[in-house]
């Protein structure tokens, strides 16, 4: 089926798939192609008034009228909301089928809808919520290049994509892009507590370091070049920068890096 006229219908009206929502209507993608369901009114409603959405409080309506049915559901919820959507949704086998549930892997989709789904896993991470996310996703051998095309162009409306080769490759991804965010969290707040033992007082100090982290970020983003040569561009030899970065170079930050991803990846693993 030609990318341009296939519906979208989202299984559940959380968080995310509000802010996926947002920002595909955003973005320019049809309001009328898009579908959602969800137990409770309350989101359907803002949904329906914010950009005139079909919506309903029966899944089996919404994945029904859906091309491409996104399971937006709690990974917990996932086996009774899809064995309920394969017991009354005709023709899944025709329909593309995205998941956003962290942990499970393809086998526990073919278990819950039959094994002749085409099913991409994606791993949003949560800077989605305002447009700055990194998704991974991954295909079984039976979704075509239209399909990948398609996706792609969903998750890019909240961010960029990277495709990955394998579902091992969604736990790495998950380590790094998907908990990063806390990392970088836990970095700040250090950062704001050194300047307030140094007397700024919390606002100042936490304007300081969101101001900072966003200037870096956006230079690390528009640079060619790499981390560490943008790192040594802000060092002068025998400069404070130099004596800061010493101070985490004896703390081996980047071993720490190393193992905290390490410790993540190996959780990632043991939940799937
Ligand atoms: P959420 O808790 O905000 O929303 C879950 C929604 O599912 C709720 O609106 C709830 O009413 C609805 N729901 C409950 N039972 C349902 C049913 N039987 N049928 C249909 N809908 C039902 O969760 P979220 O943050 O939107 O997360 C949704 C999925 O996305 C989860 O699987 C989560 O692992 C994944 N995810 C979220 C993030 C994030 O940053 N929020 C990041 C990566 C992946």
């Amino acid at each position: 089926m030609p990318n341009q006229v296939r519906k979208i219908g989202f299984i559940g009206a959380g968080n995310m798939p509000q802010s996926i929502i947002g920002g595909m209507i955003k973005g320019g993608f049809p309001a009328d192609a898009v579908l959602v369901s969800n137990p409770s009114r309350p989101k359907l409603d803002l949904l329906e008034e914010k950009y005139g959405l079909t919506t309903s409080q029966d899944n089996h309506e919404i994945a029904r009228q859906a091309d491409v049915i996104v399971l937006s559901v709690k990974p917990q919820l996932m086996r009774e909301v899809c064995e309920d959507l394969q017991a009354n949704v005709p023709d899944l086998a025709n329909k593309l089928i995205v998941t956003i549930a962290a942990g499970l892997r393809f086998a526990s989709y073919y278990e819950f809808l039959g094994d002749n789904i085409r099913v991409v896993r994606v791993m949003p991470n949560t800077p989605s919520l305002v447009g700055a996310g990194l998704s991974g996703l991954v295909a079984d051998s039976s979704v075509t290049d239209d399909d990948r095309e398609f996706v792609t162009q969903v998750f890019n409306f909240v961010g960029t994509t990277i495709w990955l080769e394998d579902e091992d490759g969604i736990d790495v991804l998950g380590a790094v892009a998907g908990s990063g965010p806390a990392y970088f969290f836990e970095f700040m707040h250090g950062l704001q507590r050194a300047a307030e033992e140094f007397g700024f007082d919390p606002e100042q100090a936490r304007l300081m370091v969101q101001q900072t982290a966003l200037g870096a970020a956006k230079m690390a983003c528009e640079s060619e070049l790499s981390f560490i040569d943008l790192r040594k561009q802000v060092t002068s030899k025998g400069g404070s920068t130099a004596k800061g970065i010493e101070a985490y170079q004896q703390a081996e930050l980047g071993e720490i890096s190393k193992r905290a991803v390490g410790a993540a990846v190996a959780r990632n693993q043991e939940m799937a």
